[in-house]
């Protein structure tokens, strides 16, 4: 373990990533999964979850009032989704970056989005917005102990 070459600790941001169910169904786990890995970012929460009706109510509330808003809910509890928390210096922009704009139509080629799905309705994943957002989330979708803190051994490799 080389502390003087990992990030200083005030640098490291955490987000929520989440595959959803239409991701899980069309069999992109692991393409998606592996682009979050191929980036440098490190994963520190994991698991395949059937999402309650109450647990996506809170996580969507901020667009409560919305007229989409029950096909929402319905689209994320339709199926397991893949909950993870991935750490890094500037993982909430960069995720949102590398998942694309909101409207699968609209998100840049070689995005995730972009690449992957038609729709905003079936966008395949969610990523948070902000690092306030990140930690709320994560709060909200793991348990304790169900997260791990590890040495990436990449480190060293990742940051100068
Ligand atoms: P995101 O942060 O890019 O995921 O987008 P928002 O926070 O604005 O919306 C959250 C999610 O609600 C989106 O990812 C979509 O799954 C869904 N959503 C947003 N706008 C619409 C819409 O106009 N129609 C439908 N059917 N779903 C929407
Ligand atoms: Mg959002």
């Amino acid at each position: 373990f080389l502390p003087h070459l990992v990030a200083s600790m005030e640098e490291v941001e955490e987000t929520y990533i989440m595959i959803k169910p239409d991701g899980v169904q069309r069999g992109l786990v692991g393409e998606i999964i592996s682009r979050f890995e191929r980036k440098g970012f490190k994963l520190t929460g994991l698991k395949l979850f059937q999402c309650p009706k109450e647990l996506a109510e809170e996580h969507y509330k901020d667009l409560k009032t919305k007229p989409f808003f029950p096909k929402l809910i319905e689209y994320i509890t339709s199926g397991p989704v893949v909950c993870m928390a991935w750490e890094g210096v500037g993982v909430v922009a960069s995720a949102r970056k590398l998942i694309g704009a909101t409207n699968p139509l609209q998100a840049e080629p070689g995005t995730i989005r972009g690449d992957l799905a038609v729709q905003t309705g079936r966008n395949v994943v969610h990523g948070s917005d902000s690092p306030e957002n990140g930690k709320r989330e994560i709060d909200l979708w793991f348990k304790e102990g169900e997260l791990c803190q590890w040495v990436h051994v990449q480190a060293p490799w990742l940051r100068e």
